[in-house]
């Protein structure tokens, strides 16, 4: 594989290049060629042409374009300039499948490009599928979701169209076809060809968790904690809906947890009504929050990438960068790229939205560098034998400011959730058992009743509680009520929740149980007491009442059925279960 990329002012300049008996003969002798436009403004009416002028002079290359918010060549990151890529397969094949893509047509138009990736006849395995699509205009995540699961075993990555702030400016082409709504795969077959993609992404969580609470369509983010979610911003960063509205959140995008994947989340337009656009998907009560980008942090990131990349040797490297971390570097931007340069030849662009993973894993990501490393048999000599000096940003004294107050800040949300984690804790749990308290046993009632689902509850009362107090002292009446607590743990361990309901009553909470199975419970539990060593006491037993929720009745109706039960327990000897 040959890797060879030019970095131009015009389309106009690729014919010279295409002139170049060299590069004809590359691609004469080679078995595939693809070649690749990352522009950063082209008009699509000149892609036919431009096309017709690649073919008669590769006949077999295989062409695809996206317009970009800069490119990135030879280590360089370059503005508005065009970058053209040839790459030149001995050995293996290509092809080409791309679609216009409608919103809400995500889901079927990823089924259509497997259905076209599964079809090619073709006797290579696939080693890597590259994506393009014009994200900022679609859900990408309803396009992978064939790509996730029917060709689970192989790599995908690519990138969004974008375009210089002006998000109507993004689009594909795939051969002679453009798109403004689209989706373009070259899929990459080979025997002896290997392909590596690696993603970086380098922010730090700032702020405390906060979850998406609504969504207006999967990249409408409306609400988190149900505060529109650019209150939400302007209410921690005090970024306001002004003209440089988007250029300031793409510091701060949000980040979560999605399987083992650390994700970003950019957004893309305020609207009026205070949701944003995101350029990828976000899923109601996802756990998301704000992040920092400390430029120092970013850029190890990168150097880690480009170190894993030295590793696998290739002959050839494709970029994809996210726009914000163009935005966020600025002049420090070349420090994240200037690593591959000693790797192999390397090209690519700034985007909107980065796709990388494989399988379930497969997602949008922002805020992202992904590289693809591509070789045809053995590793390659790298192009500098030592290992590539790692990038240093020379932070200024603002800059370290700026990263120890985030630091600050993020370590005291750190402390703060902790705190309240234990609050919490402390808040639902019954001081002597440990145990849920009464509060907690209120709250879950509430939501089971609530759920509308069947529910039996069990009232427990130990008997003769006072006299164990009388004869052996409190503590030992404490005791007894902390072994109860312990049995009731484990016994309706699975089943439903267990908590203290008021000195010697334990209440129990069986979701999805019938009265029968219910009064079953109990009697285990009840046998378990009676048969256990309390002690100075020796054996306690109790008694138990239990009944069945009815649809739409309140809580104290239920309680006082279990109560009634209970009562009749007592007044029947104690010791035994009674259903109501
Ligand atoms: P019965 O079989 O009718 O339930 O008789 P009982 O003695 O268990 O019932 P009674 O309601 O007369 O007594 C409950 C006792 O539980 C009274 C109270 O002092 C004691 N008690 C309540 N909370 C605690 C506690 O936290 N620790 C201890 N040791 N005793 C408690
Ligand atoms: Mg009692
Ligand atoms: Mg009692």
């Amino acid at each position: 594989m040959l890797q060879l990329s030019y970095n131009l002012g015009s389309l106009q300049e690729i014919d010279s290049c295409l002139q170049d008996v060299g590069l004809q003969q590359h691609a004469s002798r080679s078995r595939s060629t693809l070649v690749q436009i990352f522009a950063s403004r082209i008009d699509p009416q000149q892609v036919p042409g431009l096309h017709r002028r690649i073919a008669s002079c590769m006949p077999r290359a295989v062409v695809a374009g996206i317009t970009t918010a800069g490119e990135i060549h030879e280590g360089e990151s370059v503005i508005r300039r065009i970058v053209v890529v040839f790459s030149f397969f001995e050995t293996s094949e290509l092809q080409l499948v791309s679609y216009g893509c409608e919103p809400e047509k995500e889901r079927e138009v990823g089924r259509r490009l497997v259905d076209a990736i599964r079809s090619e006849q073709a006797a290579a395995p696939i080693k890597g599928i590259q994506l393009y699509a014009t994200t900022q205009r679609m859900n990408a995540a309803g396009l992978l979701e064939d790509l996730q699961h029917r060709l689970a075993e192989i790599p995908v990555f690519g990138a969004g169209a974008s375009a210089y702030h002006n998000h109507g400016e993004a689009w594909i082409f795939a051969g002679e076809k453009v798109y403004e709504e689209g989706v373009a795969a070259v899929v990459f077959r080979g025997k002896e060809l290997e392909i590596e993609a690696y993603p970086c992404l380098g922010w730090e969580p700032l702020s405390r968790a906060m979850t998406v609470t609504e969504i207006e369509s999967p990249t409408v983010l409306k609400t988190l904690d149900h505060i529109p979610a650019a209150h939400v911003y302007e209410k921690y960063l005090g970024i306001q809906n002004d003209d440089n509205f988007f250029k300031n959140m793409l510091e701060f995008p949000l980040m979560l947890k999605r399987g083992t994947a650390a994700l970003a989340r950019v957004p893309l337009i305020r609207r009026a009504n205070g949701s944003l656009q995101m350029v990828a998907d976000l899923h109601v009560g996802e756990q998301v929050r704000i992040t920092y980008g400390n430029p120092k942090h970013i850029i190890e990131a990168a150097y880690d990438l480009q170190q894993k990349l030295t590793e696998f040797r290739p002959q050839g490297i494709l970029i994809y960068s996210c726009y914000c971390r163009q935005v966020y570097l600025q002049e420090g931007l070349n420090l994240e790229t200037q690593g591959f340069r000693q790797i192999a030849p390397s090209a690519g662009f700034y985007t909107y939205g980065e796709f990388y993973g494989q399988g379930e894993e497969l997602v949008l990501h922002n805020a992202t560098m992904v590289a693809v490393g591509m070789r045809e048999g053995t590793p390659a000599d790298p192009l500098i034998s030592k290992e590539p000096e790692q990038a240093r940003l020379s932070q200024s004294e603002p800059m370290e400011m700026t990263a120890r107050l985030a630091r600050f800040v993020g370590v005291v949300v750190e402390e703060l959730e902790q705190a309240n984690r234990e609050l919490q804790e402390m808040m639902q749990a019954d001081g002597l058992t440990g145990i849920y308290n009464r509060r907690k046993m209120d709250e879950l009632l509430g939501e089971a009743i609530d759920s509308g689902e069947s529910l039996s509850v069990a009232l427990l009362d130990i008997d003769w509680f006072k006299r164990i107090n009388d004869t052996y002292g409190h503590l030992c009446g404490d005791e007894v009520l902390k072994r109860t607590a312990a049995i009731l743990r484990e016994d309706v361990c699975g089943a439903g929740e267990a908590g203290r309901w008021g000195g010697e009553e334990f209440l129990l909470l069986l979701p999805n149980t019938k009265a029968d199975e219910a009064a079953a419970i109990a009697e285990r539990i009840r046998v378990t007491m009676e048969q256990t060593d309390f002690g100075a006491p020796g054996s306690v037993t109790a008694s138990f009442g239990v009944t069945a929720a009815v649809p739409g009745e309140e809580i104290r109706q239920l309680l006082k059925r279990a109560d009634e039960a209970l009562y009749s327990a007592k007044h029947s000897g104690r010791n035994r279960v009674v259903l109501f």
